[in-house]
């Protein structure tokens, strides 16, 4: 007999497991969360948030959601990208990134009711954390994750108390390996992976300084720094990283992974931090170093019976493209679900093999984007002439020859003008962030053709209804709360939606008789004049790729179960149909 009881055991109190244990605790699910250490992330890594996240944080609450945004920089402070000699030296050139030009903006607005921001780890992590305890999460700190074992009705969980020394056993019915980029977890399921580990060596220096007079007028999230040793290691290019405007700092430099890791002590990190900032009697407060590894790795399967793997811990990829908690928490958004409606006996097990369906290649193509991006630096250092290395004089030589006259200096700043626009691929991928189109069991394609993007996939959201794909948002007025809201708003937390339009009316009769059959609580919206929600604009209209009686069933996560163009003959029978093969029941 173990010596305590949960329905699901979440290793890991990071992006991913606090996100999780957020959400089950939300849905009413019985959850604990264990960390190895004492308190959450003492180091402000992920910082980076996006819209999709951000729509994770709005279904938990908006008091969440606001939270977020009180603690983060906000977007505004974040796009003016630089590519310089040193923060105080000559800039190279720059770019708009992070929805900072007009264009991006006007895409991120009309692709969401939430704002990119920049939230470092240390402010996320206990706002997720904070919230699960809250509604419910048994949280417990200096609990170490030693071993499972799994049998057919649950997973029976050995942990080491760290305060007394002593391991104690946990049942559970799921068992979620939250546990990062070196996940025991997943090394004890035997999950599959594909790709390296330790493919570049890289630094983190903390430090607090007011740098203001550098950056105030260049305001961003991310200076890039080229100097002799940049290209080597690390994420690309030597990095001076906002974390508080502009006093707090993080710089990421790289060391080649084929030779010892170098001892980062305050003397050493004084000097990379002088060096790049470009001020050799620059007044620094040292906070902290530490060295890790630029990784390619990714689970081609994220779960093991009653075992499921997520964030780092299935993916391990440099933080370029600022993906890592991001989608860690996507994760979580995709999993919870899936495990409450289970857990609750609305749905069966093969629901939960969705999950890594649907995120493995998430996961593929997230560590495959970042580590491209490493690469995509590669251009500026031609266009500079300064690949393989450089020393000063090398970069002092390519800094003036580009501003000479004549054709070869012309095409050489041509050049680096359009190695730097590249880079929107890292800097500025709001497809990769929002275009997640799944394809599993827990989708019932509508026998319409893929619709494809219209635009690069990578740079631009392609909004559809297609089965799959995360729901549109338009903004529509809702009389029961007086106010304008997202046509996301009107979905999620922890429930089935149907949303229809004047004459659909016989979807939501066959959503209450068919929730009632299947247990479970289906809401329903019909949208149009004079009724509860109004489509005054009519952008909800036109996003929603079906007529006024058609149906659009929309999964917990937001994303579309299934559509009908058009009122079907026999409404209930559809529904039944649909969602009895997306909850495998
Ligand atoms: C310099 C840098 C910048 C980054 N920038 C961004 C960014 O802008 N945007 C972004 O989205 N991502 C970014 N990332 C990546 C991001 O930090 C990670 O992807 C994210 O932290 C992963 O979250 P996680 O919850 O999966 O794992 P982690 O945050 O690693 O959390 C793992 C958790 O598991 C616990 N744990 C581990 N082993 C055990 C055990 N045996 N027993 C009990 N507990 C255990 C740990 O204590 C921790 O609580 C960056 C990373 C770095 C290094």
């Amino acid at each position: 007999m173990a010596d305590i009881a949960t329905d699901v055991l979440i290793i890991g109190t990071g992006p991913a497991g606090s996100a999780t244990a957020a959400l089950l605790s939300t849905q009413g699910v019985e959850n604990m969360a264990i960390n190895r250490y004492r308190w959450l992330a003492n180091t402000p890594r992920a910082h980076i948030t996006n819209q999709r996240t951000m729509e994770v944080l709005r279904d938990l609450g908006r008091e969440v959601e606001a939270e977020a945004y009180m603690h983060a920089t906000e977007q505004d402070l974040m796009g003016e990208n630089v590519f310089c000699e040193s923060l105080a030296g000559e800039e190279i050139g720059r770019m708009k990134s992070w929805g900072k030009s007009p264009l991006k903006r006007a895409e991120h607005y009309l692709a969401s009711p939430s704002r990119m921001n920049d939230l470092p780890q240390t402010f996320m992590e206990p706002i997720l954390f904070a919230t699960a305890c809250r509604r419910g999460t048994q949280g417990r700190m200096s609990t170490e994750y030693v071993s499972h074992e799994q049998d057919a009705d649950g997973v029976t969980t050995t942990c080491l108390d760290r305060l007394s020394g002593r391991n104690f056993t946990v049942r559970s019915k799921y068992l979620v390996g939250a546990d990062g980029g070196n996940s025991e977890v997943a090394e004890h399921s035997g999950l599959p992976f594909e790709g390296r580990m330790g493919v570049g060596g890289s630094m983190n220096i903390l430090f607090r300084a007011d740098l203001s007079k550098y950056v105030a007028h260049r305001p961003s999230v991310l200076y890039w720094v080229m100097q002799p040793g940049a290209d080597v290691g690390g994420i690309g290019m030597g990095l001076v990283r906002m974390i508080r405007p502009w006093y707090e700092w993080l710089i990421v430099w790289g060391y080649d992974i084929n030779e010892p890791a170098p001892v980062v002590d305050e003397e050493f990190a004084t000097g990379v931090a002088r060096q790049l900032v470009g001020d050799p009697k620059l007044d620094i407060e040292f906070i902290s170093a530490n060295v890790w590894t630029v990784n390619n790795m990714y689970a081609t399967r994220m779960r093991e019976g009653r075992v499921f793997i997520m964030g780092d811990a299935a993916h391990r990829h440099p933080p370029s493209n600022g993906l890592g908690s991001n989608t860690s928490i996507q994760d979580g958004f995709n999993l919870a679900w899936k495990l409450a409606a289970v857990l609750k006996g609305q749905a069966g097990d093969r629901l939960l093999d969705s999950y890594s369906d649907e995120r493995a290649p998430v996961a593929k193509q997230i560590v495959t984007r970042a580590n491209q991006s490493i690469a995509e630096f590669g251009p500026i250092f031609e266009a500079l002439g300064m690949t393989g290395g450089g020393d000063h004089a090398k970069i002092q030589a390519s800094m003036e020859a580009r501003t000479g006259k004549g054709a070869e200096a012309e095409a050489q700043r041509e050049a680096i003008r359009k190695a730097i626009a590249f880079k929107e691929y890292e800097f500025d991928a709001h497809g990769v962030e929002m275009n997640h189109r799944y394809d599993s069991g827990a989708v019932v394609k509508d026998g319409q053709p893929d619709p494809g993007f219209e635009r690069d996939s990578e740079l631009h959201y392609h909004p559809t209804t297609w089965p799959g794909a995360r729901l549109p948002h338009a903004w529509v007025f809702d009389h029961d709360s007086g106010s304008q809201m997202s046509t996301l708003d009107l979905c999620g937390g922890g429930r089935f939606t149907v949303l229809t339009g004047i004459g659909g009316e016989a979807w939501a009769e066959a959503a209450a008789s068919v929730g009632g059959e299947l247990g479970i609580d289906i809401r329903v919206h019909v949208i149009g004049p004079r009724r509860a929600v109004v489509d005054h604009t009519g952008d909800w209209a036109r996003a929603s790729e079906i007529r006024d009686t058609g149906c659009l069933l929309v999964r917990p996560d937001h994303h579309v179960a299934w559509r009908a163009v058009d009122l079907a003959d026999d409404p209930a029978g559809e529904l039944r149909r649909v969602l009895r093969k997306v909850l495998a029941c």
